[in-house]
């Protein structure tokens, strides 16, 4: 199944083939379109998994062009994301840290771990990613780094690597928006709309092999990361353990499974785009900062 959310906060079920989207009869709670109003997401990621809830349809299909896709995710407990986790980006990250600063990274970036970025990074498709302004004031880079993205759907503590698969829910596309520089990582990684997800959330039913899949990102229609999610170093079943062992993992939760290469800058006017077979591609463009600050 293609779980999308849609319009007002709607559950839907997509179907690719006709480009339409049936809507969904969702659990208690998912017709409040107040994103806060409940945890209902987050429960169906639970029960959807353990076989408690069974979507239905709410009504007939309709066209996939006359709705607007949201980030299909609500409310997660965490966003978990992983440092370099393709060889050929290590070495590139090596040597771009290399050349600017002289300093060594034998410490740094090349033991594999995961780190948090804000949940109110992340934004649907076609949503513009903003340029924080304080980073173009001081000719700070922002990169694209394309990812698989997956969605807990059990949770659990110390799950066993044999296990892990049993605890995601489903794929999705992610962009792992990074300002470079000097700063925390978090932090340089959860400016709003630095997360871009979707179109939408793939069962894992339907992707019988997470290292089966192809990654590509373009900016203007030239390709920029283009990598086999086989080719990563640490693989979907162990990330789950490890995240799982130092944080722990609820229902919901969203996990980035890290950068492939060939990240590189964005600047204002720019449009984004990735696709991964079997889950789809979504399109950003890219813009300076134009929301006022509330
Ligand atoms: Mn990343």
């Amino acid at each position: 199944m293609k779980l999308a959310i849609y319009d007002d906060n709607r559950l839907g079920a997509v179907d690719v083939e006709a480009a339409t989207i049936t809507p969904l009869t969702g659990p208690p709670g998912s017709a409040d379109p107040d994103a806060l109003g409940a945890g209902w997401w987050v429960r169906m990621c639970r029960d959807l998994h353990a076989g408690l809830v069974r979507p239905a349809a709410a009504g007939p299909p309709v066209p996939l062009r006359d709705v607007t896709l949201r980030a299909p995710v609500l409310n997660p407990g965490k966003v978990i994301a992983c440092a370099s986790n393709y060889a050929a980006h290590v070495a590139e990250m090596r040597d771009q840290v290399l050349t600017r600063t002289g300093m060594s990274t034998d410490s740094w970036l090349l033991d594999f771990d995961v780190f948090l970025k804000a949940p109110s990074s992340i934004v649907g498709p076609g949503i513009a990613i903003e340029l924080p302004a304080e980073a173009v004031a001081a000719a700070q880079e922002v990169h694209h780094e394309a990812e698989l993205a997956l969605v807990i759907g059990r949770g659990g503590r110390d799950i066993p690597v044999g296990e892990a698969a049993d605890h995601v829910l489903g794929y999705l596309i992610a962009l792992d928006l990074t300002v470079r520089g000097k700063g925390d990582r978090s932090r340089r990684k959860s400016h709003p709309t630095f997360t871009p997800v979707g179109p939408w959330l793939t069962t894992a039913d339907e992707v019988p092999d997470w290292a089966g899949l192809t990654i590509d990102l373009a900016v203007n229609g030239d390709r920029r990361q283009h990598v086999s999610t086989g080719d990563m170093l640490v693989g979907v079943p162990e990330i789950v353990s490890h995240a799982s062992r130092v944080m722990g993992l609820q229902p919901g939760d969203l996990i980035l499974t890290g950068a492939p290469p060939g990240v590189g800058p964005i600047h204002p006017g720019d449009t984004v785009d990735v696709v991964i077979d079997r889950l789809g591609s979504i399109r950003h463009p890219v813009v300076a900062e134009c929301r006022p600050r509330s």
